[in-house]
């Protein structure tokens, strides 16, 4: 089999593994990327949900904040839950790191742990506008943030609940406030793995 592209997915800290699952079920090769090598051997990359703190700490501790960020300017991404408070122009919740403190790639703002903490987390479905259909999707937030904004002309909404935008697509990038990768659903995956 041959493949056209290779999927990365930050294996810093987080469910990396689940989602790596997700996308060699769909049929794509991927890559854990944990250094500028790995890095530069993908054409697309998933941000994993996890803990945004952690994954910046890390990040720029071992130099691959900048890389990362530049990556994200060019190249599909798709952030979910943490990883979308780091593709996020302004995530509140974040300040103790100062200005640069997100990959900066979507015109979306968000509040971290919005729905309150860890015992508060919770399971639903929801209806995406999908690869041409509205598809059911089962979603499981953790702690998750809230867009509490976003530019209308350069972000579209795939997905709400209860109101809150909870999928959104800029262009090729792709950011859901919660954790398709903990259910047997590969729509969203298969839908990013297409862009
Ligand atoms: N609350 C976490 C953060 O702020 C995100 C939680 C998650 O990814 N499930 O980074």
């Amino acid at each position: 089999m041959t493949y056209s592209k290779i999927i990365g997915v930050l294996a810093i800290q987080g469910a990396y593994f689940k989602h790596q699952k997700a996308v060699e079920k769909l049929g794509y090769k991927t890559l854990l990327v944990r250094n500028k090598q790995e890095l530069d051997s993908v054409n697309s990359l998933i941000i994993p949900g996890g803990e945004s703190t952690a994954m910046i700490i890390i990040l720029k501790k071992h130099g691959m904040w900048d890389e990362l960020k530049s990556f994200c300017k060019s190249y599909p991404v798709f952030g979910t839950c943490a990883g979308t408070i780091l593709l996020a122009k302004k995530s509140h919740g974040l300040e103790c790191f100062g200005e640069d403190n997100t990959f900066s790639v979507m015109d979306i703002e968000v509040v971290r742990n919005s729905y309150g903490r860890q015992v508060d987390s919770f399971k639903t479905d929801l209806e995406a506008s999908i690869s041409g259909s509205v598809k059911t999707i089962p979603a499981i937030f953790i702690r998750a943030p809230q867009v509490i904004g976003f530019d209308e002309q350069k972000v579209k909404v795939l997905s709400y609940c209860e109101g809150s935008p909870v999928l959104l697509q800029q262009n090729n990038c792709l950011a859901c406030t919660f954790h398709p990768e903990l259910t047997d659903s590969l729509d969203i995956h298969d839908y990013f793995c297409k862009l």
